[in-house]
């Protein structure tokens, strides 16, 4: 007997649509075809509606251990699933931060205990982690190993040495922050006495494109597998377009990117100061174009939570990044709806490629024997984000009463529907560790 069946969905994947029935059985996609034999305990007509698979978002700040007035697993995670997000990849820059087999197994053991959507985590590169990481690889623990090419996160940042070290030493995919190091130090300086100076200023788009064509150097160097977190600025597209394809790198863009830009804000700056920062729109209507072309791989949300307290500090004080984990689906389907992208683009960018680039096992595609994590949805239909529905600790979002996509239909974790029209469910089954194909 069949967990649930879901009649007469239209799926959406890269390569088009089609209408057939879904059957999940123990977590798993047991059936897609015309009308399956068997009986379900639950069956619900889906006409009209969309199925897609859940969102994997591999770019996500949990703060747990260590900054849980921020956010934490369970929070995190439920915001995260709220919205159809039912796989994330949590970044490194925690306390402790996660660089070596301890702080990621003690990490991993945190999201076991709290998280609702499946999980995932990165490893930090420091200068002499490289063994670390290797093993963690080989053992299936990591999804990768996050660089970060400018220090915003303090022990983090290495220096160029070491950057050519970890791509000679270590293995996997190495996930960047490429924002080059020197140019913010140079910049920065020449706007320390400003008391409120443009983020833009403090960290302009060369430092973006100085850092990629440098991370391209370093690639066909050393053939490493590259993904560049956050583009955001047209001449880093600029850089990579005659290389797509050639190389082994592959990119994420954010919807803050996205969705603000530095002329269309109206409220507090440092809400949205974040790094790399929210750029002109000059920059954000070609990271438009990027997408509709299928120059961009991954949509990420770099979900990084701060409180409005952190954030009500000046400008120098003030914490960079943004919660975003939350809105980055309905985001996209409000883009969608006004005719941006395609849902194919949707389903590529925000599930099959992210299974495919972090090699994740059962996930990212609708067929026999994957994982049943999947989005019942209505296409057309927005509404306005409203402050009191969020399930993020920090509490806000940049995105308050602008229009965003109808939450999904329902959401469905590992077999369990976890959410129907933005609403939780009251009992939230724990997510599962993601296994990667090695
Ligand atoms: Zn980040």
């Amino acid at each position: 007997m069949y967990d649930l069946l879901l009649r007469d969905a239209t799926i959406v994947q890269s390569t088009g649509r089609l209408v057939a029935d879904i059957a999940l059985e123990d977590g798993k996609i047991a059936y897609v075809g015309g009308s399956p034999g068997g009986k379900a305990k639950e069956e619900v007509s889906a006409i009209g509606h969309f199925v897609m698979p859940g969102v994997i978002d591999g770019h996500v700040h949990f703060r747990d251990p260590g900054l849980t007035h921020k956010e934490d697993w369970s929070t995190g995670s439920r915001a995260a699933v709220r919205m159809g997000v039912t796989t994330v990849l949590d970044m490194p820059n925690t306390v402790p931060p996660t660089v070596d087999a301890k702080t990621a197994k003690a990490k991993l053991a945190i999201a076991a205990e709290r998280s609702v959507a499946n999980y995932g985590i990165w490893i930090g590169a420091t200068a002499d982690n490289a063994k670390a990481i290797n093993k963690l690889w080989d053992d299936g623990v990591i999804c990768g190993t996050k660089l970060f090419l400018a220090h915003t996160t303090g022990t983090l940042g290495l220096d160029d040495d070491a950057v050519h070290k970890l791509f000679l030493d270590s293995k996997g995919l190495i996930g960047v922050h490429a924002e080059d190091q020197r140019l913010l130090d140079k910049h920065h300086k020449a706007h320390a006495k400003e008391p409120r100076p443009e983020h833009n200023d403090v960290r302009p788009p060369e430092a973006a494109a100085e850092a990629v064509s440098r991370l391209v150097r370093l690639v066909r160097e050393t053939k490493r597998r590259v993904h560049i977190c956050h583009l955001s600025t047209a001449n880093e597209l600029t850089i990579l377009e005659p290389l797509f394809g050639d190389l082994p790198i592959t990119t994420e863009v954010t919807p803050h990117h996205l969705f603000l830009s530095v002329e269309t804000w109206q409220g507090d700056k440092n809400l949205i100061k974040v790094n790399p920062p929210i750029r002109p729109e000059l920059d954000r209507r070609a990271l438009w174009t990027a997408v509709k072309r299928g120059r961009l791989n991954t949509f990420g949300s770099d979900h990084a939570p701060h409180t409005l307290e952190e954030k009500a500090a000046d400008y120098w004080e003030a914490p960079a990044g943004m919660p975003g984990v939350e809105t980055l689906f309905p985001l996209l389907m409000n883009a969608v709806k006004h005719g941006r992208m395609g849902l194919e683009r949707l389903v590529e960018m925000c599930c099959e490629q992210p299974a495919a680039i972090f090699a994740l096992e059962g996930k990212g595609r609708i067929q026999v024997g994957a994982d049943a994590d999947l989005i019942l949805f209505k296409e057309g239909e927005s509404t306005k984000l409203k402050k009191s529905e969020l399930e993020t600790k920090a509490g806000w979002s940049p995105f308050e009463g602008k229009e965003i996509g109808a939450p999904p239909v329902r959401v469905i974790v590992n077999g369990h529907t976890v959410a129907r029209n933005g609403t939780l469910m009251d009992d939230l089954p724990k997510g599962q560790a993601v296994t990667y194909k090695r």
